[in-house]
């Protein structure tokens, strides 16, 4: 398993206010799978994507990626493991506006510590990528939504990640533009391995992923298909 999640719980808030947002929930992902997160609106998708990411903690259980185990690990460590394996994108996209494309695909491997030279060598293939090299000097704010979030999967894809995650990647977007990113996203499981764990509501994105998993009130069911 690259990564193995063994019966996981996490609570927000304490006391009265203490809410199980997943409730004993495991799953073993596989190198080179493609694995959706379907559910209601506050079942519990988000965070199990987040702490699978390392972005928060686990109250109890336990997540290994490769076999190391994210409680044993320093917060250090889980800042490589973030920085240096994952990418990730978000229905939102989440990029600075005021900075060029460039520049916004720059940054994660800035945080990683990539050398100037190395990370523009890097970005620049991770932009021809997604087919935005004639995009590298305009302003993000300049961009349609499909543009955007492709800029987004460059940043995403720019330090060479083992595991993308995708928080509805197409949410925000048209059916074309919805599609072109699909397309991308596969294309990236098919030809770089890149295993994908995508959260989404939209059951044909679902269906083009070799698992599916439900999430419902904080438990999580695989869905087989028919
Ligand atoms: P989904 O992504 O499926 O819509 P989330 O994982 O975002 O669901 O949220 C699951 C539940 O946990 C929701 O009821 C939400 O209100 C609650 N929740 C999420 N984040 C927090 C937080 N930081 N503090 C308290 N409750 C939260
Ligand atoms: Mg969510």
């Amino acid at each position: 398993m690259l990564i193995d999640v063994d019966s996981i719980t996490k609570i927000y808030g304490k006391g009265d206010n203490a809410f199980v947002a997943l409730d004993k929930v495991s799953l073993g992902i596989k190198r080179g799978e493609s694995v959706a997160i379907i559910g209601k609106s506050g079942s519990g998708k988000s965070t199990l994507m987040h702490v699978i990411a390392a972005l928060d903690r686990v109250n109890s259980g336990t997540i290994s990626f490769d076999e190391h185990e994210y409680e044993s690990m320093k917060g250090a460590k889980l800042d490589q493991l973030r920085s240096k394996k994952f990418g990730f994108i978000f229905q939102q996209f989440f990029l600075n506006g005021r900075e060029t494309v460039l520049e916004n695909v720059l940054l994660p491997l800035k945080i990683a510590g990539v050398s100037y030279g190395q990370r523009k060598k890097m970005a620049m293939k991770a932009l021809e990528e997604v087919d935005l090299t004639d995009k590298v000097n305009n302003r993000a704010t300049d961009l349609s939504g499909g543009q955007r979030q492709r800029v987004a999967i460059a940043r995403a894809l720019a330090n060479q990640p083992e595991v993308i995650f995708a928080d509805e990647p197409t949410g925000n977007l048209d059916s074309e533009n919805g599609a072109r990113v699909e397309d991308l996203l596969f294309r990236l499981n098919r030809e770089k391995g890149i295993t994908l764990i995508i959260v989404t509501h939209d059951d044909e994105l679902a269906a083009k992923c070799r698992r599916r998993f439900l999430m419902k009130d904080g438990q999580l069911t695989e869905v087989k298909k028919k």
